[in-house]
């Protein structure tokens, strides 16, 4: 990641390799502002364009996955960019990976029918997770 952030010119500061670190391997899918009021607790002086613009770099570098919105109209960004689908609450928007053998599987036959080379995939379920089916049971009784 802080490599495609110099190929593209911008300079290593502090607060870029932090917004990198905080994106590595994080599994939350966090919104930009999400991000933002994370990593101001250790950078007060970061700004919200500095966090907007380093997300955009890293997506136009292909190294970051930009996903459509979960209901609020944010989009949620994803440090996984390999084909891979996603569970979203529609309630409370949380978005999850789904870890699921077949679903592999039918990427690597899609690649192997169609000689696409593929770099990510848009499939997602939405729903209510369990979480908030609970929270929805309590206050109906
Ligand atoms: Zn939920
Ligand atoms: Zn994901």
């Amino acid at each position: 990641m802080l490599g495609a952030l110099r190929a593209a010119g911008l300079r290593l500061t502090p607060q870029r390799s932090a917004i990198c670190q905080a994106l590595a391997g994080n599994k939350q899918h966090p919104t930009a502002q999400a991000l933002f009021e994370q990593l101001r607790v250790d950078h007060p002086t970061l700004s919200r364009a500095t966090v907007y613009n380093t997300l955009n770099t890293l997506v136009d570098a292909g190294l970051l996955l930009e996903l459509a919105s979960a209901g609020n109209g944010n989009a949620h960004f994803d440090p996984d960019v390999s084909p891979h689908v996603h569970l979203v609450c529609v309630q409370c928007e949380q978005i999850e990976d789904v870890e699921d053998r077949a679903l592999a599987g039918l990427a690597r036959r899609v690649a192997q029918h169609s000689g696409y080379e593929l770099r990510n995939a848009g499939l997602a379920y939405y729903g209510v997770c369990p979480r908030c089916q609970k929270a929805n049971g309590r206050g109906q009784r």
